[in-house]
């Protein structure tokens, strides 16, 4: 996403069809069309480079932790998403019916990849596993490390300030691993290391955004550089003894490269969404069920009680880091964001412990009104993330966007579809931000990539608000 007039040439190929230049001033590089495509069309699909599951919604999806998409495993799912101690007996109560869901949804056995060496990651499969040992995983596995090894400290300052610390680890694993397959030594290494740099236009302090209603000012600047000097330090010593002359290419000038890894990532990333299978599975077995005869309808029971406490659990325990539902995304009317933020924030600081009792109870009488197919109709959690993708970071932005950006499949696999007629030449854009939003909102949110969208939507919707504004005052 090339908001900000800089990035350059080079980095990985355009897809076929695309081509990657300069497009209209203030806007650096953009991806455009090269021939017609009618509306509604795949376009491609793309890998990304790098990719991550948010940690907070660790919490609630099992997730592979290359591939990003759902472990096969009903079990598992549960477990996550009922992980908290009281819920114990729920799942107890429920014997061996997910595994039998697991198995009546045709999905087979359930099955679960761990690291081989014991630090927690899960996989899908064997092949992700190895592949994600390969690319980074190699030189990031916990497992064998003591609690004071610079790995540990660097993956618990990373899950305290940002996730993208983590993701900038991987970039500099990956990048240690293929200098060493490609010879080794500082050369090559600053060789991998320019072709990123394709991407990158800002260092973090430049490209991060203060907290809101806070001033980027030099207390603001010394916070991020501290954070960003302490990380960078963590990881060096961690991977230093892996590959001396190739780490001390990567921070030949401090943690000025880690910081604009960093930055690339804040302007780049795109948020990854993966729709949870369990909602369409569990509906499956139902409707299945409720053909069938007594020892069914008591399944159904089951089924009915577990799928109203998740409902109770999803209004009650996961804020919006969790569920990736964020109170700004929502339209103003829908005051449930709020309410729930406030019981959150109440319930983290141990306050108002009869206002959260309150909500509470008030969440449980709401889900004991619900029926069963309202129940089956409830979402589940999806995953969330974040990854970079080179053709989708070479798109530009635009408020009436003529492609958008989805993941239908179970990862982190995205598709590129039209959305208007496109012609030969065209610019392709997406909607960084919601395109339901209004223009105020666009703007502000905008303003974190780093620009004040002119386009013609804002303007004709801008101009519509003021003459609005100004009758009001007459
Ligand atoms: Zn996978
Ligand atoms: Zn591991
Ligand atoms: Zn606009």
């Amino acid at each position: 996403m090339a908001a900000v007039p800089s990035g350059g040439p080079g980095g990985p190929p355009a897809p076929a069809g695309c081509e990657v230049r300069a497009a209209a001033p203030p806007k650096g590089f953009g991806l455009f069309a090269c021939g017609a495509c009618p509306a509604y069309t795949e376009m491609f699909t793309e890998e990304p480079l790098f990719a991550m599951q948010h940690s907070g919604n660790r919490r609630v999806v099992a997730a592979c932790a290359r591939c990003c998409g759902f472990i096969h495993s009903v079990p598992l799912q549960l477990e996550v998403i009922f992980g908290e101690s009281r819920f114990a007996p729920l799942l107890a109560a429920l014997g061996d019916l997910p595994q039998r869901w697991q198995v009546s949804a045709g999905e087979g056995p359930a099955s679960v990849v761990r690291c081989a060496q014991g630090c927690g990651e899960i996989y899908c499969s064997e092949a992700c596993r190895d592949a994600h040992f390969q690319q980074s995983h190699n030189l990031l596995c916990v497992g064998p490390l003591s609690e004071d090894h610079p790995l540990l400290r660097f993956k618990y300052h990373a899950l305290e300030h940002a996730d993208t610390l983590l993701l900038a680890a991987q970039v500099f694993a990956f990048l240690i691993n293929r200098a060493k397959a490609a010879g080794g030594g500082p050369e090559v290494t600053r060789n991998l290391m320019q072709e990123l740099l394709c991407f990158c236009h800002a260092p973090f302090r430049e490209a991060c955004r203060p907290p809101p209603g806070r001033a980027k000012d030099a207390e603001f600047y010394a916070h991020t550089d501290g954070l960003v000097n302490q990380a960078a330090a963590l990881l060096r010593a961690a991977l230093e003894p892996h590959a001396p002359v190739e780490v001390g290419a990567l921070f030949q000038a401090g943690s000025a490269f880690f910081s604009e890894v960093l930055g690339m990532f804040e302007y780049n990333n795109i948020d990854l969404e993966v729709a949870s299978p369990m909602g369409q599975l569990l509906l499956q077995r139902a409707k299945a069920l409720s053909l069938s005869d007594g020892q069914a309808l008591a399944e159904l029971q089951q089924m009915e009680g577990l799928l109203r406490e998740k409902e109770w659990v999803m209004r009650c325990v996961w804020g919006e880091e969790t569920t990736g539902i964020y109170g700004d995304e929502v339209d103003e009317d829908s005051s449930q964001p709020q309410e729930m933020d406030t019981m959150m924030q109440a319930m983290e600081q141990g306050n108002d412990e009869q206002v959260v009792t309150a909500a509470m109870a008030h969440a449980r009488a709401e889900v004991a009104q619900m029926s069963l197919e309202q129940l089956l109709q409830g979402v589940w959690p999806s995953m969330h993330g974040t990854g970079l993708f080179s053709s989708v970071a070479r798109m530009n932005h635009s408020c009436a966007p003529n492609v958008k950006v989805t993941f239908p499949g179970n990862s982190s696999r995205l598709t590129t579809t039209s959305v208007l007629n496109i012609s030969p030449g065209d610019e392709l854009c997406i909607c960084y931000v919601s395109q339901e939003a209004d223009v105020q909102t666009r703007r502000r949110r905008l303003l974190e990539y780093g620009f004040t969208c002119c386009c013609s939507r804002c303007l004709a919707e801008d101009s519509t608000a003021l003459r609005k504004a100004q009758k009001r005052l007459k």
